[in-house]
């Protein structure tokens, strides 16, 4: 039976509040699963089960699935659509409210794929990137705008403290773009598939606290230069900036949002060092 028929059946009705806008396309949820490079010697952490296509075609490549639903009205749907797929679980609970360590324990070694609503995207993607510790890779759904930032070069629009974030732990890359027509109930953006393969000190860095807190201190306020918002963020004198900034190699009147992840973590260092930054793990 279609997954459209068995929403159906079930009564099922869709809630706009969870972005729950449905793939079904054999040959995309397989690309998809190619695109995360899903194999069978890791498990694949799912955010986003919905009415579990991805999730079946996921669980046919990898060792184990396990996969966060938020809405437990898809319990009924999902056992049927998920008959016999021995090695997948479902957990019907918040993603967000999840013990990440906890998880990382049970899993071992692990990919996550995700197909979720614009506005929990970038803090689902946020806790991959600062707090797990043996995610291979993520690869998520996201509508095109954000797509764009989350691949963006320094110096253009889109790029931000997300991109900066993101490019400590792997690269950003665009797989596939996928028109709304393939969604259902059809959603009002199209999206596109980003995937982001982890590289243990892809940039190195004396400290990824320093890091994260060194970026988010020069997006602080876009229309400030670098300096301005080093002094705001970490309450310096600017005389002191000025020299920090030259010993990053940084010239003056610079803007945070020309500099490229690397420049980002020699001035992250040398806040570390001189002590701008502490208590760093
Ligand atoms: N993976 C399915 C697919 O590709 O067809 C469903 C994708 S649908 C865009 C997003 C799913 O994520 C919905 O079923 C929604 O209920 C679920 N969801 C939304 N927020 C969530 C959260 N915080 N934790 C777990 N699941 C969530």
């Amino acid at each position: 039976m279609e997954t459209r028929e068995i929403l159906m059946k079930n009564g099922f009705a869709f809630k706009k509040q969870y972005g729950q806008n449905f793939l079904t396309d054999a040959n995309l949820l397989s690309a998809i699963v190619q695109d995360a490079g899903v194999d069978g010697s890791a498990a694949v952490l799912e955010i986003g089960a919905g009415a579990g296509a991805l999730t079946r075609a996921l669980s046919e490549r990898a060792k184990k699935v396990v996969s966060f639903e938020i809405d437990k009205s898809l319990q009924p749907v999902l056992a049927e659509t998920l008959a016999g797929c021995e090695n997948v679980e479902i957990i019907f609970r918040d993603f967000m409210k999840s013990d990440l360590p906890a998880l990382e324990e049970e899993l071992g070694s692990y990919h996550v794929v995700a197909n979720l609503p614009y506005y929990i995207t970038t803090p689902v993607l946020m806790r991959f990137v600062e707090e797990a510790k043996r995610c291979q890779s993520v690869t998520v759904m996201v509508q095109e705008e954000v797509a764009a930032r989350f691949v963006a070069k320094a110096g253009t629009a889109d790029y931000g403290a997300v991109t900066a974030a993101i490019a400590l732990k792997g690269e950003a890359r665009i797989t596939r773009k996928v028109p709304r027509t393939m969604f259902y109930p059809r959603p009002n953006v199209d999206s596109a598939v980003v995937h982001i393969a982890f590289e243990e000190g892809r940039i190195p860095t004396k400290s990824e606290k320093a890091y994260r807190e060194t970026v988010r201190a020069a997006f602080s306020s876009r229309r400030k230069t670098l300096e301005n918002n080093l002094i705001s963020a970490f309450h310096l004198p600017r005389e002191r900036a000025k020299e920090l900034l030259f010993k990053a190699g940084i010239g003056e009147g610079i803007r945070g949002e020309t500099l490229s992840p690397i420049a980002f973590a020699r001035l992250a260092d040398v806040l570390y060092e001189n002590g701008v930054i502490a208590n760093c793990s």
